[in-house]
């Protein structure tokens, strides 16, 4: 519930009076979620929780070495979208799944296309995402269900060397997991023909649309096969979506899965700035001893880089993440973060999307969220599998 914190814990310091909000002058528009806290809590009951998981992964008619690779994986019953999209998309069905990170989408769609490849090695598969950190997280689960399956796969996303994927694309892979812009470049070099894909995965549309894609994934669209099977997954359809969608699949079983907007086990908190500097707020925030992991959210790369400074001239073990970055830079922040080499990541809204790590203690929204989708998102970072999280965000 909305807790407001303990402000004795935080007192005033006469030597920062001013708030030094760096964003604050930016006209963007910003979300607040004293607006929403208490209200979203109230609506758990939706489709996640009240669902009643109707299979077994055992039931699924899968390949024999897939099962095994699930079960290594630590899957032991399926989520509600992989109890429902798993049986549709193995009988060749479009599906529509409205679903979220942390609902287990990522698997609903790799394990039956994995098994249509099992079973028809000329398949191909071509699965878009938003981000290259998705894409590179869809391609690290890729690699773990198709262990020993003999089908390969190539990553093309942005950042990393073209000619490598060049090679790898040469080769023919069952599997392309990319990006739009990179994959519109290799399909300008005509390294990649759009037109041999048999299965076509669109993901987190709503995502590609926010950052500008609509006119890439228009065109990219327009090349692929008109028989196909497509799966479309966003985690909210507005007009935009919609269009897309239509454009895309062909008469989809829709399925609607949403739980981090529903789930109780991320508490979530503000704390009023009122007039008081705000990274020294934030600093006495990340010392109280519940805090082992905390991912910042903030709203530019020049304030996420002078957070940096501030925080590790301050002693704390601190990375950060942003669109100027190279891939190799951002991996490496990731890596240290997800193997405990630092206690907190900071970064901006772009470079955290669909990030997965099951034990962050603590998300705190430095700079308010841009919108009620990104405040969801963002406070999703936490509270990972059954874990619990708090997402604490700051206001003046
Ligand atoms: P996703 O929604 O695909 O980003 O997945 C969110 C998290 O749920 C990831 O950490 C997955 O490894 C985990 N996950 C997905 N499916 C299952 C499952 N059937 N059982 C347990 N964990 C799962």
């Amino acid at each position: 519930m909305y807790r407001q914190k303990n402000y004795s814990r935080y007192p005033r310091s006469k030597s920062y009076g001013s708030s030094r909000n760096s964003s604050s002058s930016r006209t963007n528009r910003s979300f607040d979620p004293r607006s929403v806290i208490g209200k979203i809590q109230q609506t758990t009951s939706t489709t996640a929780d009240v669902y009643e998981i109707q299979n077994k992964f055992s039931d699924f008619v899968l390949n024999t070495k897939l099962s095994e690779n699930i079960t290594s994986h630590g899957y032991t019953k399926p989520t509600p979208i992989q109890d429902r999209a798993i049986p549709k998309i193995l009988s060749g069905l479009d599906v529509v799944g409205l679903a979220n990170t942390g609902t287990g989408k990522t698997a609903a769609f790799l394990i039956p296309l994995i098994n249509k490849v099992c079973l028809n090695r000329g398949s191909r598969v071509l699965i878009i995402t938003p981000t290259r950190e998705l894409a590179s997280q869809i391609s690290k689960e890729f690699k773990s269900f198709s262990a020993g399956l003999g089908i390969n796969f190539t990553t093309c996303i942005g950042g990393l060397s073209i000619r490598h994927q060049i090679n790898e694309l040469d080769r023919n892979p069952h599997f392309v997991i990319g990006t739009p812009g990179r994959l519109l470049d290799l399909f300008e070099r005509k390294k990649v023909d759009f037109g041999r894909f048999d299965s076509i995965v669109l993901d987190e549309v709503d995502r590609m649309l926010d950052m500008g894609f609509i006119n890439d994934i228009n065109k990219i669209i327009s090349k692929f096969p008109k028989e196909r099977q497509s799966l479309f997954f966003a985690a909210t359809l507005d007009e935009k979506g919609k269009g897309v969608m239509r454009r895309f699949v062909n008469n989809p079983t829709m399925i609607s899965v949403k739980i981090t907007e529903t789930r109780d086990n991320i508490k979530q908190d503000i704390v009023e700035i009122k007039g008081r500097h705000k990274p020294t707020v934030l600093r006495d925030l990340l010392r109280e001893k519940d805090v082992s992991k905390a991912l910042i959210f903030m709203k530019t790369k020049r304030s996420a880089n002078d957070l940096l400074q501030n925080l590790s001239h301050n002693g704390f073990r601190v990375a950060v993440m942003h669109g100027n970055k190279s891939q190799n830079q951002r991996q490496k922040a990731l890596d240290m973060f997800r193997q405990g080499g630092v206690d907190v990541l900071i970064a901006t809204d772009v470079a955290a999307r669909g990030l997965d790590i099951n034990d962050i203690s603590h998300v705190v929204n430095y700079d308010l969220p841009e919108s009620y989708e990104v405040y969801i998102h963002r406070i999703g970072r936490t509270g990972r599998g059954n874990k619990n999280g708090t997402a604490i965000t700051l206001v003046s």
